[in-house]
C-alpha cells in the first residue's frame, strides 16, 4: 500500500488537520497522480461536518483534483508519465448497467464509487479525496486537462464545472433561451460563464448586492437581487430554465414563479435539510422541479474541451492547505471569489 499525506478530520466538530492514510498500490489499470491543485467545493464542507449524515471518519475531502501522472499500471496505454490529468467526484462505477453504458456513471444503477464518501474497492475502508499529495485511480475515471489550461483554475471544473454544464445541456441552454442561475458561488459562477458561452440570455440571482458587477463581468446579461420582490416580479413567467445552487434551506416559490409554462427549475445545491415546495406555482403553469448531479465521464471531458475552446475556467483564489479551515468559514459567509483552489505543494510545509 502507498503511504499518503493529506488534510482531513476525525470528527464532525473538529477542524481539518494533517493526516496520514493509505491508498491501494497501483493496479494494472490504474494511474497514480501527483496532485497539484484541488478545488474546495461546498460539498467538502457538508461532508467534513457530516451534514449529510453518512460521513465515515477519518474523512479526507476534495473532488476537484488536477495533477500530473507519475506512475502507470501495466495495462494503461493511453496515458503517459507527465500527462496533465484530472479526477472529479467519481473514481469507479459498475460499468455495465444501462446508465454506465450510456456514459452516465453518475447515475450508476448498481452504485458508483465516489472520490470521497465511497468504499475503496481493493483495500476496503473509506475512499480518501484530493486534499492530499497523490491519488490512485482507474484510468477509466481519469480526465485529460486540455493543453494551455491553467491547472489551478481547471481544478474546479471537475465538480463545479460539470455540475452546471450537464443540466445546462440536458435542458437545452442555447441562443433564444432565458436561463437563470441562483447564487454566485463556486457552482453559480461556472453556471453564469457556461450559460453565457452556450448563447443563452443569462440572469444571475444573488443575495449579495456587492456581486452585481462581477455577475455581469462573468457573463450575466442581468443581475437580480433575489431579496427584492420588485426586481423579481419584472421577470415573472419568462424563464426557460433556472438552476439553483444554494447550499442552505430557502424559499423556492419566488423562483418557480419566474418560470414560463412547462419550464424547469433544477436543484443542484444540496442543503442538509429538505426544501419546502409551495405547490401552486408548479400547478398553475405545469412547471417542473428537477434535480441533477455532476456528470458522467464522457460529458465531463466534453465540458473540459468546451471550456478550453471558449477560454473558460474558474475564477480562483489560490490558498495553501493550512488555510482550509479559514476557507470553510469564508465559504459559509458567501465570501469566495469564486472558488478556493488549494496549492497542494503547501502540504510539504506541514
Ligand atoms: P458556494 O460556493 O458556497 O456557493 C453558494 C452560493 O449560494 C453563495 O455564494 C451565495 O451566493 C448563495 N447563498 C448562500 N447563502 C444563501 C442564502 N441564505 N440564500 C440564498 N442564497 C444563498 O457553494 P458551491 O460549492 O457552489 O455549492 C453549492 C451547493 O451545491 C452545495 O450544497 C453543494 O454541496 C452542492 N453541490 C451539488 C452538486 C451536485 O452534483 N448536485 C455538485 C457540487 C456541489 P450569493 O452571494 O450570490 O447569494
Ligand atoms: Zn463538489
Ligand atoms: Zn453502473
Amino acid at each position: 500500500m502507498i503511504d499518503c499525506t493529506g488534510f482531513g478530520t476525525t470528527a464532525a466538530d473538529k477542524p481539518l488537520q494533517r493526516l496520514g492514510f493509505k491508498r491501494r498500490d497501483v493496479g494494472v489499470n490504474d494511474v497514480k497522480i501527483k496532485i497539484q491543485f484541488c478545488g474546495v467545493c461546498h460539498s467538502d464542507l457538508h461532508f467534513a461536518r457530516n451534514e449529510w449524515h453518512f460521513t465515515v471518519y477519518p474523512a479526507v475531502p476534495g473532488h476537484e483534483i488536477v495533477g500530473e501522472v507519475v506512475e502507470l499500471g501495466s495495462s494503461v496505454k493511453d496515458f503517459k508519465l507527465g500527462d496533465r490529468v484530472g479526477v472529479g467526484c467519481l473514481v469507479d462505477s459498475c460499468r455495465t448497467c444501462p446508465s454506465c453504458q450510456e456514459g452516465l456513471e453518475q447515475y450508476c444503477e448498481v452504485g458508483h464509487t465516489q472520490t470521497y464518501a465511497g468504499t475503496e474497492k481493493v483495500i476496503g475502508g473509506p475512499t480518501f479525496g484530493g486534499y492530499s499529495d497523490s491519488i490512485v485511480v482507474d484510468r477509466a475515471f481519469v480526465l485529460r486537462i486540455p493543453p494551455g489550461m491553467e491547472l489551478s483554475s481547471a481544478a474546479p471544473l471537475l465538480c463545479a464545472g460539470i455540475t452546471m454544464y450537464s443540466p445546462l445541456r440536458h435542458w437545452g441552454a442555447a441562443a433564444g433561451k432565458k436561463v437563470g442561475i441562483v447564487g454566485l458561488g463556486g457552482l453559480g459562477h461556472m453556471g453564469v460563464k457556461l450559460a453565457h458561452a452556450m448563447g443563452a440570455t443569462t440572469v444571475l440571482f444573488t443575495t449579495s448586492a456587492s456581486k452585481t458587477a462581477d455577475g455581469k463581468r462573468l457573463g450575466a446579461d442581468a443581475v437580480v437581487l433575489s431579496k427584492d420582490p420588485e426586481q423579481m416580479a419584472q421577470h415573472t413567467a419568462t424563464f426557460d430554465l433556472i438552476i439553483d445552487t444554494v447550499a442552505v434551506t430557502h424559499d423556492l416559490a419566488p423562483y418557480l414563479n419566474l418560470l414560463k409554462r412547462d419550464a424547469t427549475m433544477v436543484q443542484v445545491g444540496a442543503p442538509e435539510h429538505p426544501l419546502p415546495i409551495a405547490v401552486f406555482p408548479l400547478l398553475m403553469k405545469r412547471r417542473n422541479f428537477a434535480g441533477s448531479t455532476i456528470g458522467g465521464l464522457p460529458e465531463t471531458q466534453e465540458m473540459l474541451d468546451f471550456c478550453a475552446e471558449k477560454n473558460i475556467a474558474a475564477d480562483v483564489e489560490i490558498i495553501p492547505i493550512q488555510k482550509i479551515n479559514e476557507a470553510y468559514e469564508r465559504m459559509l459567509k458567501s465570501d469566495v471569489k469564486y472558488r478556493f483552489s488549494i496549492d497542494m505543494s503547501s502540504l510539504a510545509a506541514t
